[in-house]
């Protein structure tokens, strides 16, 4: 029953790293740090629905802030207000997790309350170069907590 699978999902935390439960960076939506916010850019964000947009410098692996929806709010679209100005003024702190990390421990940080996503790492040491951060993908609160109800949540 119900109870004994939400107990079960809770207990499993420690069990199961953000790998797991994270959305791929292959489908993660982000936006470029040289957008401009203009009328098609909003139109963009605003069909897509995500609360958080990842945005990247140059390359995708390269997350480099936070854009939430709400920071649209006071932004009009004939100003063309650059990315970067919106990011600078807000400066959402951004969350890295790496890809062993555990669930309970991902669900304290988040109950820290600095950040409800964090962007998921790992260190790619394989070839000749120097080791580098690679982004694998991001995991939200609500992936934690899916997992402890052990039911997809159907988004509003
Ligand atoms: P939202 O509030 O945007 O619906 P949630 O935190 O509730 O986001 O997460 C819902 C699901 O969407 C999770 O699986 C999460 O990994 C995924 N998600 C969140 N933001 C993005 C994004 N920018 N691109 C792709 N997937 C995302």
């Amino acid at each position: 029953n119900e109870e004994v699978n939400i107990i079960a999902g809770a207990l499993d935390l420690s069990n199961k790293c953000v790998t797991e439960v994270m959305t791929k960076i292959e489908d993660v939506y982000m936006l470029d740090n040289n957008a401009i916010l203009d009328f098609e850019t909003v139109s963009e964000i605003m069909k897509r629905g995500y609360t958080r947009i990842p945005v990247y410098e140059n390359d995708k692996n390269n997350i480099v802030a936070l854009l939430n929806i709400k920071d649209l709010a006071l932004i009009d679209p004939d100003d063309r207000t650059p990315m970067k100005t919106v990011i600078k003024f807000y400066q959402h702190p951004l969350v890295f997790a790496f890809d062993d990390e555990k669930l309970d421990v991902m669900l304290q940080r988040f109950r820290q309350g600095h950040s409800h996503m964090a962007i998921v790492r790992c260190v790619n040491n394989e070839g000749e170069g120097d080791p580098f951060y690679e982004t694998l993908g991001v995991v939200t609160l609500e992936d934690v907590i899916e997992e402890i109800i052990q039911s997809e949540i159907v988004d509003e």
